[in-house]
């Protein structure tokens, strides 16, 4: 008989899940809280060499590079253009595989889609909990409803309802950076291929990409005195970032000054420190079971290795249990690995007092690049292999 698993949420996570777990035969059902899968129209991402390799695995790499745009460069300035260090990831991406690409959500969301089209989708099902007994697991919709699986797969995201039910661990942790993000309709001369960063004094920090079909997304984001989080006026608060940015180059100043402010999204950006991923026939995957800041545009990507690798564990397991612990057993130590260097860059950006940006800056100057190379190669390379099952219950 066929694995039955029932997925929750339709996101980045959810829906690769889904499809590489009916390319593994199970019988796949998903479940979205929303009305629609939808990316919000001011989000952008990167999906590096590592996630485009997974989605290979799923024939989809090619559908998903041709809505975006390659990078060949990541550069990391401060005001005044001085570059701080420049990371050559198209020339790594192409060496470990292809070149990562930056691709509007949802665009992405809309390649994934398709995809998965013939699993059942059922919108507006926000699932409550989860229960397990012997020889099954039962999912609770808010509705009162229920249905039966032999895996449930949480992919629903940050504030995970499956994560509450099954392992109630608390939520994730907020970072306390402030977080705004657009995509503009057109480049202004915005350098090709490129993804920028730039630090600015006030602990300010803006990275851009191009998305493809000429577009760029950007991100501004600071440790700042709360009340700049109160500001709802859109105009307002485009005025206010585009203050953070003086001294920046024109190009980047030109495309947040080009993004229509009603775009203009603000996001709060969370982390969750190292804890479970698997208990019984429930597993979690993407932000349900490691949300982690953006700095290496590495949660999506993340989300996506663990789709494809859930899906070759449950493949080649003798039953659930040894399925979704392999799973746990050969993410977690690539997940942890990213999450620490992550979380270390994501520290010292914040940094607000002149002083601390001076050492920042001296320091990321003084990296050699052959350890900035080693961390990105490290980052890019999808290992993809699972090791054999073992039973644990
Ligand atoms: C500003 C920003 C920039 C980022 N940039 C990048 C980047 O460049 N590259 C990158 O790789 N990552 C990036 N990330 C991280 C990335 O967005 C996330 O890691 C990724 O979206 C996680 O995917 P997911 O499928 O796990 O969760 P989500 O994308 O959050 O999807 C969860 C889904 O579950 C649904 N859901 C939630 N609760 C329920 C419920 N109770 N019942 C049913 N359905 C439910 C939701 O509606 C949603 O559809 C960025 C994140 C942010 C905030």
């Amino acid at each position: 008989m066929r694995t039955r698993v029932v997925v929750v949420g339709a996101g980045i996570g959810g829906l690769t899940a889904a499809v590489a777990l009916r390319e593994a035969g199970c019988d796949v059902r998903i479940f979205e809280r929303g009305s629609e899968v939808r990316g919000l129209a001011g989000s952008g991402l990167t999906i590096w060499t590592n996630a485009l390799a997974a989605l290979a695995g799923l024939g989809l790499a090619d559908a998903v590079a041709s809505h975006g745009t390659p990078l060949a460069r990541q550069e990391i300035r401060v005001p005044g253009s001085a570059v701080l260090g420049v990371v050559e990831v198209g020339r790594i991406g192409g060496e470990l595989g292809r070149p990562g690409i930056g691709i509007r959500r949802q665009d992405l969301l809309a390649t994934l889609l398709a995809a998965a089209e013939g699993i059942p989708l059922t919108y507006a099902s926000p699932v409550l909990s989860v229960r397990q007994s012997a020889g099954t697991a039962t999912v609770e919709f808010a509705d009162g409803s229920t249905t039966g699986a032999d895996i449930v797969v949480g992919a629903d995201g940050i504030s995970s309802a499956v994560r509450r039910a099954v392992f109630d661990d608390g939520p994730a942790v907020g970072l306390g950076h402030m977080f705004w993000r657009g995509i503009s309709d057109s480049d202004h001369g915005y350098p090709a291929a490129t993804s920028l960063m730039f630090l600015s004094l006030p602990g300010a920090r803006c990275v851009s990409w191009p998305v493809g079909a000429g577009r760029v997304c950007w991100s501004v984001s600071r440790c700042g005195p709360a009340v700049t989080s109160t500001v709802d006026d859109h105009d307002k608060v485009k005025a206010m970032l585009l203050g953070y940015l003086r001294g920046f180059p024109e190009p980047v100043h030109n495309v947040i000054e080009s993004t229509p402010a009603e775009r203009i999204l603000r996001t709060d950006l969370f982390w969750r420190p190292d804890d479970e991923w698997r208990r019984g026939r429930v597993a979690l995957l993407g932000d349900a079971a490691h949300a982690m800041p953006t700095v290496y545009g590495q949660g999506a990507c993340q989300a996506i290795e663990d789709a494809v690798v859930l899906a070759a564990s449950v493949a080649g397991a003798p039953d659930p249990f040894a399925a979704l612990s392999a799973y746990a057993e050969a993410r977690r130590p690539r997940v942890r690995a990213i999450r620490r260097r992550v979380m270390g860059l994501s520290h010292y950006q914040g940094w607000e007092l002149p002083v601390l940006n001076g050492v920042r800056d001296q320091v990321l100057r003084a990296l050699p690049a052959a350890a900035s190379e080693a961390t990105w190669r490290m980052m890019l390379g999808f290992p993809g292999t699972v090791k054999e099952p073992s039973r644990v219950a």
